[in-house]
């Protein structure tokens, strides 16, 4: 061992061993916390609700990060106090008043107390910030059900959310930022700003009212494609949309949307017609739609869903990112060989089955040659071609695909 060694490892095992000594005295010095603002308490280990944390906790500050100096169970916030995870810490200068207020009770820090923790003000007031009312809705102002949740270059590469939004709060107070959350699998993914007209009505003070609001639906975020590109999109799933208000005085508050769907963009080249950008686009499918689309050599792709599905016009279906209208040189003849194509479809092995339906426009009676060449075949999965490939106007041009999830 050379000397350089030898002092690194002398420090170790120092430090080591002084820890050991300090979290048995911190069991000694654990003190009940009694909800309202307490007494900082810093240089000890194992502090609690309340206490002061951080690198003026002399004790703690080496080796250990600053949150090993917090009990187990309490964050080291960034106001340095040790707080439960949920909580939001009040006060906290070092050597002053401190303590930890419950946003889920409706909590927030007495601004009083904050300006002064040394005044005898009350630690946390009930804070009036509330979202008493939200709905999230399509860019048909129709409740929201799928989200588009991938990069594109619709508006501007944003994908809109409409809808309705009543935020109550203290008369003196405003509201700084009002923001839509969207997360997978527990954590925020993704962000939607306010759109600018609705942040023109709702930042504002909340006068003698004590209320904003947006009563009618319309634009109130857009995600950007920067945000929507951090949402994995690999397979489906469900996103959860939160909208979080922030004011001046009372800090913030959220309100659950609820989970909605998520579509990816279908970004491969062979595709016909326009794109529909006044509706968003006309790429949105499920992942695993997606896939199927992908694997099938020889077509071309029209109409999917429009951005975060729903109505789309004037298609019928063509809401829930499921169905698609297609071509394949040779279709429009609807001959046997047309049908042969299209069974040889429904016979892949790999996607095949997951093809429910196909829409052709074609005549079962009189059984015209297409029909009569569908006819009485026997699908490799066991279905009958004649249930699957069914006669629907308006698709001489074009069939139509019913993708199972
Ligand atoms: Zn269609």
């Amino acid at each position: 061992m050379d000397g350089d060694r030898f002092d690194s490892f002398a420090r170790s095992w120092a430090a080591g061993s002084r820890r050991r000594l300090l979290r048995g005295l911190a069991g000694g010095l654990a003190v009940a916390v009694a909800g309202g603002a307490r007494l900082a308490a810093p240089n000890k280990v194992g502090a609690q609700a309340g206490d002061i944390c951080g690198p003026s906790d002399v004790v703690c500050v080496w080796p250990e990060t600053p949150q090993e100096c917090c009990a187990p169970g309490y964050v080291c916030t960034s106001r340095k106090v040790c707080c439960q995870p949920d909580r939001i810490p009040c006060g906290g200068s070092p050597g002053s008043h401190a303590c930890c207020c419950d946003p889920g009770q409706g909590e927030t820090c007495n601004p009083a107390f904050d300006a002064n923790p040394d005044s005898g003000a009350q630690c946390c007031i009930q804070s009036k910030l509330k979202i008493t009312q939200l709905k999230l809705n399509d860019i048909d102002d129709k409740t929201l059900q799928y989200l588009s949740a991938a990069p594109h270059t619709y508006f501007g590469g944003n994908t809109r959310v409409h809808g309705t939004i009543t935020v109550v709060g203290a008369k003196t107070d405003r509201l700084t930022d009002v923001v839509l959350e969207v997360l997978q699998g527990g954590s925020v993914v993704a962000r939607g700003q306010l759109d600018p007209k609705a942040r023109s009505t709702l930042l504002t003070a909340f006068g003698p009212k004590e209320t904003i609001k947006i009563a009618k639906s319309k634009l109130l975020f857009n995600i950007p494609s920067s945000e929507l590109g951090n949402i994995d999109g690999s397979a489906n799933g469900n996103l959860t949309l939160r909208v979080r208000a922030i004011s001046q005085d009372e800090g913030e508050t959220t309100k659950d949307f609820g989970a909605v769907a998520l579509l990816v963009r279908y970004t491969n080249g062979n595709r016909y017609g326009g794109r529909d950008e006044k509706v968003g686009g006309d790429d949105w499918v499920k992942p695993s739609v997606k896939a199927v689309l992908e694997h099938f050599p020889g077509l071309t792709w029209g109409d999917m869903s429009n951005m975060n599905g729903g109505k789309f016009k004037p298609h019928k279906g063509h809401q829930n990112g499921q169905e698609a209208d297609g071509w394949f040189a040779g279709y429009n003849a609807r001959n046997a060989a047309t049908a042969q194509t299209i069974i040889g479809h429904l016979n892949d092995a790999t996607h095949g089955s997951r093809i429910a339906k196909v829409f052709v426009t074609y005549s079962a009676s009189p059984c015209d040659v297409f029909c009569k060449a569908i006819t009485g075949v026997t699908l490799d999965d066991g279905r009958r071609a004649i249930d699957v490939i069914r006669p629907v106007s308006g698709h001489g041009t074009h069939f139509h695909w019913n993708v199972s999830p």
